[in-house]
């Protein structure tokens, strides 16, 4: 039940939303941060662990160097400066899932700060800071459901802990619900193009809390905040802070004050619910963690990940407009996931027809994926193969209404454009002399439209055509055998 009257769009309009968003992402190691056990998803509980990710007294953390250069790559890709030397911090705090009792983070000096992203806002596009990016490890999993004895015991499944993650920290530069889906949907792309996460929500691999204030618009300080949880999909995001806000202007409506908290969203009710106090850095205790080095990067270290970073999609939209002439949309459409932007670029090299092969990614070949619920990694039809069938249509082998009905026959048996149109003899026909022969044979069949034609009555022209495509059964070239019949009629 909601304790509060939610307050109507018109007492909304006065106030204004300030976000800031703490996103945890899980990166894409084969192994843990501090030691050499996968990090592979679904095997049995507690088969992937070591003394380290087991906190047993006396083991020794080692820093995983790929989970580094991933951590470096978003730092760039976030437009932040690298520290040339960064520490890893203990924060401690209690919790059954986290059996050495401290997480090692980052604290004060962390992998790197005072970065931005671009995100596009209500037609616009906006910077959005990005505070600091730190390493950490995730924690187990305690698991309270699923065992005949569920109801007295939970049970921890410590695969995870120990898995690297990063955490990215946003100023307070988001003003709407609709800006944190935007920044949201930014970051996750640009993570994932850059290969260091799947940004898989479902299974935890992004993950976000939200911290809300509001205050009247025009005012300068920010109010006081809350900081809400459990935001494992982009429309719980939204949701949430939708209510959150509309919850905060209520109470300062009504004379009361916001408190610092820590809220829970719950998906059923909608609602974001009270957990408890705000903890403050202090509570943790945090200290330099005594077991590892500080890390340094050295120029040549970064500068050799940045060597290694791939184009990303501000860049490669710019390119795709650029090059092949794409309209903004198209460009943008084309690039929201690098599988899809690399499909794109090999059909339009194997059809050499950019714009043909923009239309037929996000035309036939969308609508194909989008009935079957399928990712562009899963096509039945390689970018190669629909290469072909484009190239085909732009030397005018087939027409583009033969083209379709190829198309689908490639979906439904994987074969190859030109198998299917040698096979079923679909080739159009554009060869004059071929052409002539037919065009021969209808006129001949038909001396009243000819006449028609030649005493002025050209809307026959039409109908003829029509004959020839008919004697041709659909395969003749329409625009050949319109300019070959006026050639012989006029
Ligand atoms: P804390 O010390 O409570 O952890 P931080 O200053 O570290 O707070 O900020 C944590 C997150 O909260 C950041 O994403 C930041 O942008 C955001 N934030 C800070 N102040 C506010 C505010 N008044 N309203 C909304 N978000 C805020
Ligand atoms: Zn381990
Ligand atoms: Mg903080």
């Amino acid at each position: 039940m909601s304790s509060h009257v939610l307050p109507d769009t018109e007492v909304l309009a006065r106030y204004e939303a300030v976000i800031g968003l703490e996103v945890h992402v899980q990166l894409a190691t084969r192994s843990k941060i501090y030691c050499a056990c996968p990090t592979s998803f679904g095997d049995p509980p507690n088969t992937n662990v070591c003394p380290v990710c087991l906190g047993l007294p006396g083991a020794l953390p080692v820093l995983n160097r790929a989970a580094v250069e991933m951590a470096m790559k978003a730092a760039m890709a976030l437009n932040c400066r690298i520290r040339p030397v960064s520490r890893l911090a203990r924060k401690n705090y209690f919790y059954p899932d986290l059996p050495k009792g401290y997480q090692i983070s980052q604290y004060d000096e962390p992998l790197a700060e005072h970065g931005y992203i671009e995100v596009t806002s209500g037609g616009s596009r906006r910077r959005i800071g990005i505070t600091r990016i730190h390493l950490e490890d995730d924690a187990g999993k305690s698991l309270h459901e699923g065992f005949s004895d569920s109801s007295r015991y939970t049970y921890v499944d410590l695969n995870r802990s120990g898995t690297p993650l990063i955490e990215i920290v946003s100023e307070p530069d988001i003003r709407t619900s609709e800006e944190a889906y935007e920044y949201l949907t930014a970051l996750k792309q640009v993570l994932q193009y850059i290969g260091v996460s799947t940004c898989d929500m479902e299974k935890g691999h992004l993950r976000c809390d939200a911290n809300v204030s509001v205050r009247p618009r025009g005012e300068t300080k920010f109010g006081t905040k809350a900081e809400v949880k459990n935001l494992n999909s982009f429309r719980f995001l939204k949701q949430a802070l939708d209510y959150e806000i509309s919850r905060q202007v209520s109470l300062i409506e009504s004379g009361e004050e916001v408190i610092q908290e820590t809220r829970l969203y719950d998906p059923d009710t909608g609602e974001t619910v009270g957990m408890r106090s705000k903890e403050h850095a202090h509570d943790y205790r945090y200290f330099p963690e005594p077991d590892l080095l500080p890390l340094t990067i050295s120029d040549e270290w970064r500068e050799r990940v940045r060597a290694e970073m791939p184009e990303l999609p501000a860049q490669k939209r710019a390119r795709f407009i650029e090059t092949y002439g794409l309209r903004e949309y198209d460009a943008q459409v084309l690039t929201a996931t690098r599988e899809l932007s690399e499909y794109f670029e090999r059909v339009a090299e194997v059809s050499g027809d950019a714009r043909a092969a923009a239309n037929w990614v996000m035309g036939d070949l969308a609508a194909a994926l989008n009935a079957e619920g399928k990712e562009i990694s899963e096509s039945p039809v390689s970018a190669e193969q629909l290469g072909e069938l484009v190239a085909l249509i732009s030397k005018g082998e087939i027409s583009g209404k033969m083209a379709k009905d190829i198309f689908q026959k490639m979906l439904a048996t994987g074969e190859s454009a030109r198998a299917i149109v040698e096979r079923e003899g679909l080739r159009q026909i554009s060869d004059t002399g071929e052409l002539e022969a037919l065009i021969n044979q209808v006129l001949e069949q038909h001396p009243r439209q000819v006449e028609q034609y030649r005493s002025g009555k050209t809307q026959v022209l039409g109908y003829l055509v029509g004959q020839v495509m008919k004697a041709s059964r659909g395969q003749a070239n329409p625009a050949a055998v319109n300019k070959l019949l006026r050639a012989k009629l006029g």
